[in-house]
């Protein structure tokens, strides 16, 4: 199953990937950890991704495709994988369309988790409340100032890809205010009709 979750931040792309993760057994791709990981191991890449990310901006499509495109040929993707947080532009959804199509495979579903933006900047805090709390570092990121430049960088760049995907009929959303476990059963189900479709 090769599946992209779309979505603001704080949606629930993360917390949505790791249960699939469990239940699917195949990876979750999340550009934001491996550019966070590459930052930690002061790559040439976590280098140059560093100001971008801690601004709330977006790393450059090279850097992040070249990223992508390494890491699902890793013998573990081979059954699949789901793409947190990236595409985030139309530049990296036209690049995931070449980099499947390239290796002869395709996507099975695009799901957006549609969330009010009111309960995005709260659910930030806590997450970032919650990681201090249990002795976790907390993202420079997850602060009110750098989540409204992240929200402006979503809306302008991010969001056209829900009409993209859309006008692909790949497109399938979810009522991302429900609650964690309803959120989940709401993707099985969709996910359950897409293998139906099959
Ligand atoms: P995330 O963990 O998905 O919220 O991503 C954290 C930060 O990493 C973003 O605010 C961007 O600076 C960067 N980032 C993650 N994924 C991408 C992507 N697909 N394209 C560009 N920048 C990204």
């Amino acid at each position: 199953m090769r599946l992209i979750l779309l979505g603001p931040p704080g949606a629930g792309k993360g917390t949505q990937a790791q249960r699939l993760v469990e239940k699917y057994g195949i990876p979750q791709l999340s550009t934001g950890d491996m550019l966070r990981a590459a930052v930690q191991a002061g790559t040439e890449v976590g280098k140059r991704a560093k100001a971008v990310m801690d601004a709330g901006e977006l790393v450059s499509d090279a850097i992040v495709n070249a990223i992508v495109a390494e890491r699902i040929d890793q013998p573990d993707c081979a059954r699949g994988f789901i793409l947190d947080g990236y595409p985030r532009t139309l530049v990296q959804a036209d690049a995931v369309e070449s980099m499947l199509s390239d290796r002869g495979i395709s996507l099975d579903t695009v799901i957006e988790l549609v969330v009010d933006d009111r309960a995005l900047v709260g659910r930030i805090v806590k997450r970032a409340e919650d990681a201090k709390a249990a002795g976790l570092p907390v993202r420079k990121d997850d602060n009110p100032a750098v989540f409204e430049e992240r929200l402006r960088e979503y809306y302008k760049k991010t969001a056209p890809l829900t009409g993209y995907y859309y006008a692909k009929g790949r497109l399938r959303t979810v009522d991302g205010m429900a609650s964690i476990d309803a959120v989940t059963a709401e993707i099985e189900a969709v996910l359950a009709a897409a293998a139906r479709a099959r």
